[in-house]
């Protein structure tokens, strides 16, 4: 497709990747090797949530780097304070350890809960998670993950996450037992196709976990930092958590990603937890940028009007061509196919300056940017009723 002469070679292939080349990026535009600009609907799986290359990220990017980027997380710095300091006031939880990933702060997130276990639980050590859940890419998150494709992946897995159906509080309460520390959830489960927890599964499972003394973990990578018009998805329905993750959209697009937890459960010694690159000046920068635009007076309001427009227009573009109901949260929204089309889709909307995601080969995927405007909402839809009419 790219007309520059590029070679793949020296890159291990981990994916089927088209063979475009982006070189710049712009709020909700891309554009490749060859001039061609794309609209950006996926938005590096939801990470640019506001766009890419905005203003304040970049430069409060340069401006620490001038600064300070990196003192060992042997010490404090200032960022990396203030933006503990900003998630805690902010959330309903307490204190914060910064990583780098979403899999690496859910895999604090287990040691934490397991620590806790340890010292307080008679060493409980499971966490019951949900089928089709998706937490990370290391050993322990995948395990913890409910993806079918992964089963027989690189076995044997970690013990020790039970696995339950989404939505299903009966399961969960049969599940626990003297070994279960806490249970481990996505408020929407992004990956497997955005199927949404409902808001009485979680206060469900709030009340198990606290009549059972255990603890509630929320996966918020996909579903903070304002994805659903809300900065974190639980404060639609009051299911506050034990123990937070975030990644994603805390960074706007750069690496990082945080683990918050009630201050009363956090048990780490000196040693237990750590990583070179953690709570790093520069990462930290961007946080604090981010996290002060989200919270900006009326910017939360405008994703969830953003999002109710959004979901309008694709409920309409999918009851003309007889898709499945749009289901989702704010601005992770999707819808089912009736066939398997949806790589297809995907290919043909690149092909005509759109990127588009589908988790499953039935779904597709919508994260704009969270302040991506109502003409690309128009464009977007444009786009995919030529694919949808050429296809149908
Ligand atoms: N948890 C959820 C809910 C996610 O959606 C993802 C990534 O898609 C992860 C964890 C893993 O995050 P990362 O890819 O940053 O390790």
């Amino acid at each position: 497709m790219t007309g520059t002469p590029y070679s793949f070679a020296s890159l291990m292939e981990i994916t089927k990747r088209p063979s475009v080349v982006f070189v710049e990026g712009h709020g909700s535009w891309l554009k490749d090797a060859d001039g061609k600009e794309y609209l950006d609907f996926v938005q590096g799986w939801g990470v640019n949530c506001l766009g890419h290359s905005p203003r304040i990220l970049v430069e409060a990017l340069a401006r620490q780097a001038e600064k300070l980027i990196n003192c060992s997380p042997a010490y404090y710095n200032e960022t990396m304070i203030k933006l503990a300091d900003l998630i805690v006031k902010h959330s309903c939880l307490q204190k914060v350890f910064f990583a780098n990933s979403g899999a690496e702060a859910n895999e604090g997130a287990i040691k934490l809960a397991r620590k806790w276990g340890q010292k307080y639980r008679q060493g409980a050590y499971e966490i019951i998670t949900m089928d089709h859940a998706f937490h990370g890419r290391t050993i322990a998150t995948m395990s913890a993950s409910g993806k079918a494709e992964w089963r027989q992946l690189y076995e044997p897995k970690v013990a020790g996450f039970p696995k339950v159906p989404l939505n299903d509080l009966d399961a969960v309460q049969a599940a626990v037992n003297e070994r279960t520390v806490g249970v481990m959830v996505e408020p929407i489960q992004g990956e497997a196709g955005v199927l949404v927890a409902t808001d009485e599964f979680l206060k469900g499972l709030r009340e198990i976990t606290r009549q059972k003394g255990i603890l509630l973990i929320l996966d918020e990578i996909q579903t903070g930092m304002g994805r659903t018009g809300k900065l974190f998805a639980y404060e639609h329905n009051g299911a506050e958590p034990d123990i937070m993750t975030l990644a994603k959209g805390i960074g706007g697009g750069v690496p990082l990603a945080a683990l918050a937890a009630r201050e009363d459960i956090c048990c780490f010694e000196p040693g237990d937890q750590g990583g070179t690159f953690n709570g790093n000046s520069l990462m930290m920068a961007a946080g604090c940028a981010v996290i002060e635009e989200l919270t900006k007076p009326g910017f939360l309001e405008s994703v969830a009007a953003t999002g109710a427009y959004l979901r309008r227009r694709l409920e309409e573009l999918s009851k003309q061509y007889g898709f499945g109901k749009v289901r989702g949260r704010g601005l992770l929204l999707a819808f089912d196919l009736p066939k398997e089309t949806g790589p297809k889709i995907v290919e043909e909307a690149l092909n005509r300056g759109l990127l588009l995601n589908a988790p499953r080969k039935n779904t597709l995927r919508f994260m704009p940017a969270l302040n991506v405007a109502p003409e690309e909402i128009e464009r977007m839809i444009a786009i995919l009723g030529d694919v949808c009419q050429v296809m149908s």
